[in-house]
């Protein structure tokens, strides 16, 4: 128990990932939550009993009997959670569980609607959360089956009896001394708030932390998408989606300009150091291309060893320069492949300028062109297409 209280909410809040949780364990969350409306009641059944003034309100020999009901329900809800927690792992319990602990939750729902009658706001109240928090939790199959469950016993407990007068509705109270409008006595007041606010505060926290986790899966995964997974900068993909947008971007003062950067010799490097080695200094040239270029300039892995960058609205004769820094930059990076040993590894760039009625895949070609050129010619150097 090195963890404080204060602790495992800070995990649940930040770390527990619940999204991605085993079916058993979301039940186990939706049953402490289930036992928390449980004990509400437990206490609010415990206090009417000890509290003279307001038992004129209630049927106390049904409320005494239904607390009896109530305890023996909290105990049996506490050995269901043991149970899950003891088969947490099992296959079968991920498929059985939630519609165990469906069935359980709303015909414990409908019966408190039935002898409370409502309570209104109350019962409203802790449907919803108990909803809200299935609609984010569990699947869509999951969901209909619950709902179509607790409306097949509500209209079941509707049609036989209540409607034709043979079971009495609201038994917990006496709704004559209560009065009407019922909201204007007190004690039905108190009652309705005290079921209403503390359901509804603990079910908003849960639903926040868990659309907060959502949100944050969310742009962690939209970045898996977009990022190469070895260097952090763009992937081939997203390269892709640049280059296309270009094609639909109006004309700026300048062309814009695609440069095709290659890594020279880079197989041998590979063979004589080692692919890890390899994956290194593949990191850290993407890490000294990307100071080089400023923020409004687009940077991605294109393929193995070769980087492709754009670059809008400049000069050609900035565009040239700043060619001609990121192959300075790379020749003249150190690579330590050993304590003894550092090794420089050069790279050949084709850079190639945008014209009108040409689409980007075009201008690509002549980048590439263009470094084969710069190959030929003898690598570590600009070739202008
Ligand atoms: P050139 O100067 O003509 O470009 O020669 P090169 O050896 O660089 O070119 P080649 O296309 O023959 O080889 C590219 C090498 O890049 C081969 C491949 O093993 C290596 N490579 C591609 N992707 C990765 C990677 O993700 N990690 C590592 N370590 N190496 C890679
Ligand atoms: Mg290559
Ligand atoms: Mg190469």
């Amino acid at each position: 128990m090195s963890k404080s209280l204060l602790g495992y909410v800070r995990w649940f809040v930040f770390d527990s990932k619940i999204l991605n949780w085993s079916q058993v364990n979301k039940c186990i969350l939706v049953l402490v939550f289930y036992l928390f409306i449980r004990a509400l009641w437990i206490s609010w059944k415990g206090f009417t009993l000890l509290t003279p003034e307001v038992q004129q309100f209630v049927n106390l020999e049904t409320l005494y009997f239904h607390l009896n009901i109530e305890i023996v329900e909290f105990f049996f809800t506490l050995v269901v959670i043991f149970i899950l927690l003891i088969n947490r792992e099992k296959e079968w319990a991920q498929h059985f569980f939630p519609y165990f602990c469906a069935v359980l939750l709303i015909s414990s729902m409908v019966f408190d609607w039935y002898s409370s009658g409502l309570l209104e706001a109350g019962i409203v109240i802790n449907a919803m959360s108990f909803i809200y928090l299935l609609i984010v939790l569990f699947d869509r199959k999951m969901l209909i089956f619950t709902l179509t469950y607790g409306i097949a016993v509500f209209i079941y407990f509707l049609s036989s009896g209540l409607v034709n007068g043979q079971v009495q509705f609201k038994p917990l109270f006496d709704i004559d001394q209560i009065g009407y409008p019922n909201f204007k006595n007190s004690f039905w007041l108190g009652s309705t708030i005290y079921f209403s606010a503390p359901p509804f505060l603990l079910g908003v926290f849960i639903l926040n932390t868990i659309l907060k986790q959502w949100s944050a899966r969310e742009s962690y995964v939209t970045q898996l998408s977009r990022k190469d997974g070895l260097t952090s900068i763009y992937n081939r993909r997203m390269l892709n989606e640049f280059l296309l947008q270009l094609d639909e971007t109006e004309a700026c003062d300048y062309p814009y300009a695609i440069l095709l950067i290659d890594l020279d010799h880079f197989k041998s490097v590979n063979d004589t150091y080692g692919h890890l080695m390899g994956d290194r200094i593949l990191v850290s040239s993407a890490n000294t291309l990307k100071q080089i270029i400023r923020r409004s300039d687009v940077l991605g892995r294109y393929g193995g060893e070769e980087f492709l960058i754009i670059i809008e609205n400049t000069h050609p004769y900035e565009v040239q320069r700043l060619a001609e820094r990121c192959r300075s930059a790379l020749a003249s990076h150190r690579h330590a492949v050993d304590p003894m040993k550092s090794i420089f590894v050069t790279c050949s760039i084709g850079v190639a300028f945008s014209h009108a009625s040409q689409s980007s895949l075009q201008v690509v070609n002549e980048a590439d062109q263009a470094l084969y050129e710069a190959k030929t010619r003898g690598r570590n150097q600009v070739s202008i297409a």
